[in-house]
């Protein structure tokens, strides 16, 4: 049923509109219209300005043949990184690539185009379905920054599926919250040969207190890292000032909590005990430590519907689909931080980031062929609306 010739062609018709993170207006604009003529109910939200973008982010109802279920959440992004302006795509041997000189964008303009296709497939067959609510973020690559600023008043959806993986054959269901730091670690200059005991070495205390924590994989569910560093001005100065940037991801939140608190500890027990085996006037040195939470972890329970109906879909069309654990952050996260479940589902996207990306037109079918199924199965599978148990 579904349509390669249209999927694919679709596909090379949305790469060829540039969209890199905050220029998205013009791949906005035609995603509103094609969703307007496929009959869905188009917003665009307030988060454009937020985001320093050129549009908010799309939000596409389809009604559904029944509207007595609870709406169904279906998301993409509609950004992509750089390089990625007058993208040409070239096709050979059934996959899509770049010329070489950008990314492909098939990250995550699969994702879109196979939404589309199994929608209109749904609706040129007449088949039965719950309402749809196509959720598409601006700025997913460049920190979340869509979902971050979503209108959540508008989205009626409680699950769904975030459409921006790889595998086909699998569907994220965890991934790590992170927390990001940002030290400021004030010393005193001094002229580091005429009066160095004047000074307070700025980078010699941040790297006290970089050496007293641990980094890396800490244990099976979190990692930290220090990342950035930056400080001094010449090798004759004793450094007054200098900037550590790290962050800590954890698939728990407590531990997420603790590791960050150790580290934030860390450094201001180094800076506290200089200040007090060395008392100044000027209260030197001192410490500027900032934490934002980045973005909560995504933890799908085990018998969520989410899961169960994917993996059901999945074996009505004889495959076998896995849970996985991604290391990194996406719109489910943020999705998950606002009470909506979204398992993270794959279109065969390859070398993402990077200008070798490529996909497989037979891929983005599959992708479709599981979504048509999941689309129908929770037309059957959701609870009423007018009571009715709660799943998962
Ligand atoms: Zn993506």
């Amino acid at each position: 049923m579904i349509n390669p010739d249209r999927l694919g062609n679709l596909f090379k018709d949305l790469v060829h509109i540039d969209s890199v993170s905050k220029k998205e207006g013009a791949v906005a604009k035609t995603l509103e219209k094609i969703f307007r003529s496929m009959g869905a109910e188009v917003v665009i939200d307030g988060a454009g300005p937020k985001a320093g973008s050129e549009t908010g982010n799309l939000i596409a109802r389809f009604q559904g043949t029944i509207s007595d279920v609870e709406p169904l959440l279906l998301n993409a992004h509609m950004d992509t990184v750089q390089p990625g302006e007058g993208i040409k795509v070239l096709f050979s041997d059934g996959t899509f690539s770049s010329d070489g000189t950008t990314v492909l964008g098939a990250d995550d303009k699969s994702a879109l185009a196979v939404i589309i296709e199994t929608i209109r497939v749904l609706q040129e067959n007449k088949l039965s379905h719950g309402p749809l609510e196509v959720v598409v973020t601006i700025c997913e690559e460049i920190g979340l920054v869509g979902a971050k600023n979503l209108d959540y008043s508008l989205i009626k959806a409680r699950y769904g599926y975030c459409v921006d993986a790889a595998d086909t054959e699998g569907i994220v269901t965890q991934a790590p919250g992170a927390n990001r730091i940002n030290f400021k670690v004030y010393g005193r200059d001094a002229h580091a040969g005429a009066a160095p005991e004047k000074g307070i070495n700025a980078i010699q205390l941040a790297s006290r207190a970089i050496s007293r924590i641990r980094i890396g994989r800490i244990d099976e569910e979190t990692t930290a890292n220090i990342g950035m560093i930056e400080g001094g001005t010449a090798t004759n100065i004793v450094p007054g000032l200098v900037s550590v940037a790290g962050e800590v991801r954890s698939h728990n939140p407590q531990k997420l909590d603790d590791e960050t608190q150790n580290i934030v500890q860390s450094f201001e027990q180094e800076v506290s005990e200089y200040r007090e085996a060395h008392p100044s006037e000027d209260g030197l040195p001192r410490l500027e430590a900032a934490v934002r939470h980045d973005f909560s972890v995504l933890k799908v329970p085990e018998d969520h519907l989410v899961i169960a109906m994917a993996k059901e879909a999945a074996a009505r069309l004889g495959r076998e689909l896995k849970t996985k654990t991604s290391g990194g952050g996406s719109d489910a996260n943020i999705f998950f931080g606002h009470g909506i479940v979204a398992g993270i589902l794959g279109t065969g996207m390859k070398d993402v980031h990077t200008v070798r990306e490529t996909i497989r037109l037979d891929d983005m079918v599959r992708s479709a062929e599981l979504l048509l199924e999941i689309i129908q199965l929770h037309e059957r599978r959701s609870r009423p609306l007018s009571g009715g148990e709660v799943h998962g």
